[in-house]
């Protein structure tokens, strides 16, 4: 395809997030949004309507990271869940990669329950073979009535269903799970059943983030109309604890070191579940300092 618009640079459009992981990956950015953009306490796609960019554009991003980001060896396609793009023109975005940014290793991509529903194990797998080596995937809860709450769009069965998917055929599966989404009075409920979840679902990498209040979301509307309390710091640490006692995975990394957190715990599970347990407990009688919330941020 001729390209006339190679020489802009990328273009991005609005906020752009990424996981922790991908910090040096060249960011792609195929889609706009996010295909879902219901969850009660996200803000991040507020601004935009889900769409998926132009060919023409893509095309041009690609061929200007082939010429200046020859030292990233990871692409990761921004926005929301770029894994809802149709099969055959998410393979022709793989093929571009490769044919022009043949030392990528790897390429990842944000997803949804919705969006991997919408691939058959057989497409996955063959997005694998072309080149997507990493789902990752926003679980929260695995509490379904919190899950409905939330408007996460799936229950905790589907959810497990779909990570599942992902495993099966071959792309590592990276989730994140949301401390303190239940409030002070669901917690408990809300970390054993997500435990119970990851549990269930076994994958790679489980990154436990600490729920941030979003000006303009429902969740911020509830707190200001003191419908949600935010656990405090105990209480969170309590909550975690709680999570990794009722995460039992074959193989696979717990890890909560994010900003938003306030204690940063990397866990090998299932080996190093004790001493991430006795961490946590040194935290709650106050023996390891926590990350002042100055430092706390999305
Ligand atoms: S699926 Fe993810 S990106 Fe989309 S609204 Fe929910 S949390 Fe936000």
């Amino acid at each position: 395809m001729e390209c006339e618009v190679e020489s802009e640079g990328m273009h991005y459009e609005g906020m752009c997030i990424r996981p922790p992981s991908e910090a040096y990956s060249i960011l792609l950015q195929v889609t706009l949004g996010c295909s879902h953009n219901k969850c009660s306490f996200c803000g991040t796609y507020k601004d935009k309507r889900f769409t998926i960019k132009d060919d023409k554009i893509i095309l041009s991003d690609i061929l200007f990271a082939s010429k200046y980001m020859r030292r990233q060896d990871q692409v990761f396609l921004m926005d929301g869940d770029a894994l809802i793009i149709p099969q055959k023109r998410l393979m022709w975005i793989l093929d571009r990669i490769k044919e022009h940014l043949s030392w990528v290793k790897r390429v990842g991509a944000y997803a949804n329950a919705k969006s991997i529903k919408m691939k058959t194990l057989e497409e996955l797998i063959e997005l694998r073979k072309n080149g997507l080596g990493i789902l990752y995937y926003g679980v929260e809860t695995g509490d379904d009535d919190l899950r409905k709450k939330i408007t996460k769009g799936s229950d905790a069965k589907t959810c497990i269903e779909m990570g599942r998917k992902v495993i099966n055929a071959g792309i590592k599966l990276s989730v994140t799970v949301l401390l303190g989404i239940a409030g002070r009075v669901g917690s408990m409920k809300h970390a054993k059943a997500t435990g119970e979840l990851l549990s269930a679902m076994d994958p790679n990498f489980i990154g436990a983030l600490t729920v941030m209040l979003i000006p303009g979301t429902p969740l911020y509307e509830d707190f200001v109309n003191k419908k949600f309390e935010l656990p405090d710091e105990k209480e969170l640490l309590t909550e975690l604890r709680e999570m990794i006692r009722h995460t039992n995975l074959s193989r696979g990394l717990f890890y909560s070191n994010h900003a938003s957190n306030y204690l940063p715990v990397k866990a090998r599970l299932p080996n190093g579940k004790q001493e991430a347990l006795n961490l946590i407990d040194r935290a709650l009688k106050g023996e390891v300092g926590l990350r002042p919330e100055w430092m706390r941020a999305l």
